[in-house]
């Protein structure tokens, strides 16, 4: 028996704690070697009056683990409440946020069946570093920041990634034309790490006109490359257009540390109704199995998946107007056809 992984769980909070559950059943079923930990971070700990909603605890489960498998965070209104996301995305420096987008025609519906592409989004940088000033009583200012290390690491990582999933493109969207200096920089990078990768195809794009054609013909885009604010744009365009938000799970990758979710929020209009979709957390269980060598089993539960979809079992978010099951059904539905192809 080979050793267990252990790693770091938040639950989470609205739909969190129901499709975690569910998650972890269909893991546990598929012989995933994992040993989960625990940790409590997001809303209750925001109310008993952290305003990071991360307490000492939780950081050295993560230090020490590296990999976090983390449900959906309420951020609660008001009262000078940190983004989570943020915070443990800048301290545990997780440079790289990766959001694979793919179509599941006729299954969920979609205007865009050939679609199967990866948002590779840089995570740090950009208008995200939190420099914001007051000038004059009426002049505000934000300060884009772009340097040349964060950028070779992202760039690097998003040809790395292609090479290592047999992707053929790498597509980068700046807006260089205007800001000649930051994203002049971010173009300049991109090209000459490509010149290292002959065998990949490359092209760039101004993100407007980039976006357009995104949102217009995904199928013509395999993997993008972009600084974070119009990383975080693209890469909810690109899940939208998919079909359903419910669906997709995303990685934020570290030198040290990694995490896993999925790519929606908390959900508290449908929370503890037992009807949330558990599958965009299956995907980023997915992709956490092939960051921590269990790549097997992560085959074995993305073919149930999707013998899942095949065979017509739905939540109601992907269900058409026809029959849908719940959450722990449709956990318990993959569970079933483990060992199954579609
Ligand atoms: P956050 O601020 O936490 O990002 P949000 O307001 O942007 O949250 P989500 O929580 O992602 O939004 O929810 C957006 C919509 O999608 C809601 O109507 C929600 O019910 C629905 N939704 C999100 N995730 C799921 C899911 N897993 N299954 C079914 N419906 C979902
Ligand atoms: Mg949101």
């Amino acid at each position: 028996m080979e050793q267990k992984t252990t790693i770091t769980v938040a639950r989470g909070d609205g739909i969190g704690p129901e499709i975690m559950d569910a998650t972890l059943k269909v893991l546990e079923h598929a012989g995933a070697r994992i040993e989960p930990e625990f940790i409590d971070v997001g809303e209750k700990v925001y109310l008993s009056g952290n305003t990071s909603g991360v307490p000492d605890e939780a950081w050295e489960s993560l230090r020490r683990n590296k990999v976090f498998f983390k449900g959906p965070i309420t951020t609660p209104q008001g009262g000078g409440y940190k983004s989570l996301n943020v915070t443990i995305r800048k301290t545990l420096g997780l440079y790289a946020n990766v959001r694979p987008n793919v179509s599941y025609d006729p299954f969920v519906k979609t205007k865009h069946p050939d679609m199967d592409l990866v948002i590779i989004r840089e995570n740090e940088e950009d208008l995200y570093g939190g420099i914001e000033h007051q000038q004059t009583p009426e002049v505000v200012q934000c300060l884009k920041l772009i340097t040349r290390p964060g950028t070779e690491k992202i760039v690097r990582y998003a040809f790395e990634y292609a090479k290592k999933n047999n992707r053929k493109k790498v597509t980068c969207f700046t807006k260089d034309n205007i800001m000649k200096l930051t994203d002049g920089l971010f173009h300049k990078v991109f090209d000459e790490i490509a010149e290292e990768y002959p065998d990949i195809e490359t092209e760039h794009w101004i993100i407007d006109i980039g976006m357009a054609k995104l949102a217009d013909t995904p199928q013509d885009f395999d993997v993008v490359v972009m600084p974070n604010l119009y990383g975080d744009i693209a890469s909810d365009v690109a899940a939208q257009i998919t079909g359903s938000v419910g669906l997709a799970g995303s990685a934020n990758i570290g030198d040290n540390v990694a995490m896993f979710e999925a790519i929606h929020g908390s959900a508290p209009d449908i929370a503890g109704k037992g009807i949330a979709n558990p599958s965009g957390l299956i995907h980023g269980a997915i992709m956490m199995l092939v960051h921590i060598g269990q790549a097997e089993i992560a085959t074995k539960i993305h073919n149930a998946w999707l013998k899942t979809l095949e065979d017509g079992v739905n939540t109601g978010d992907i269900a058409k107007g026809g029959a849908s099951v719940g959450t722990m059904a449709f956990a318990e539905a993959v569970i079933e056809r483990l060992g199954q192809t579609p």
